[in-house]
């Protein structure tokens, strides 16, 4: 696997790829990872010749900078997965060269006022600013996105299409621990029993609609999850439901497909 660390690897990598007319997957990511990264690292390897990861933990798009210090990281065991994995290359940029590309910013309407956008002022601003920077370097034909976060994808999909970017954005379905808790970097930030137990959150999902929301918000009171939100949104042709909220310190999202 290809480790690169500057734009002028990446740029001389790219361009190679570029001049064979191979297609470029592309699996942005803030590292420490799991699973359901390499999901999307599957999923690129199916879709498309050759594919790139990038780990980078972007700082705009913190709207506290306490979850930023405390973002977990181990790049050794990074690289070992994405290897394991067949990835065929990793960026890993610094600060200073993702700062000096150019920016955009898009008028992301509703998407930037419910949920995430509500809760974290500034955050897919942020997201925007780096995933387009990063695009406009990799230059990939298809870009791949969790549905972990879904609101996320949507984003992109929008930037995407205002900024006429010709890159197909995919997203891929939440990969989950056994419990059915969604993978994420920050649940090593939770303690063992709280890991074990927010299995919870995943149930609670799928008993809405079946009990009333008081009786949800109550239970999920009862195991010290401290919600922001549970809504239900339809984008497209898809109804969704959204929870987001503090449990055992650390904030979790996640969502599940209804009727
Ligand atoms: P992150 O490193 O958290 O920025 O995530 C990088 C990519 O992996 C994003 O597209 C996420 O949506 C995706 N991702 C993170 N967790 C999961 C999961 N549990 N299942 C599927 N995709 C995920």
């Amino acid at each position: 696997m290809n480790v690169l660390r500057t734009l002028e690897d990446l740029n001389l990598f790219v361009s190679k790829i570029k001049q064979t007319g191979k297609t470029i997957g592309f699996v942005p990511t803030m590292g420490f990872l799991h699973s359901g990264h390499i999901s999307l690292i599957h999923l690129s390897r199916k879709k498309t010749e050759v594919t790139i990861a990038s780990i980078y933990v972007n700082p705009s798009q913190f709207n506290d900078s306490n979850d930023f210090e405390k973002y977990p990281k181990n790049e050794k065991n990074d690289l070992a997965l994405l290897e394991q994995n067949s990835c065929d290359a990793v960026f890993i940029p610094t600060r200073l060269e993702i700062e000096s590309l150019k920016k955009v910013s898009v008028d992301l309407g509703d998407l930037d006022n419910v949920m995430e956008g509500r809760f974290r002022p500034g955050h897919f601003k942020g997201v925007v600013e780096v995933v387009y920077r990063l695009f406009s370097v990799v230059k990939p034909d298809k870009a791949f996105f969790g549905e972990k976060d879904f609101q996320q994808l949507l984003v992109i999909q929008k930037m995407v299409s205002d900024t006429k970017l010709p890159i197909d954005i995919l997203g891929a379905p939440v990969v989950r621990e056994s419990n059915g808790l969604a993978m994420s970097s920050r649940n090593s930030r939770l303690s063992f029993e709280a890991r074990e137990k927010a299995g919870f959150i995943f149930e609670i999902l799928n008993s809405f609609g079946q009990v009333k929301r008081s009786v949800l918000e109550n239970r999920l009171q009862g195991y010290g999850f401290e919600l922001e939100y549970l809504e239900t949104h339809c984008f497209g042709n898809q109804n969704r439901l959204f929870i987001a909220g503090v449990y055992d310190g650390v904030r979790l999202i996640d969502n599940i497909k209804i009727k």
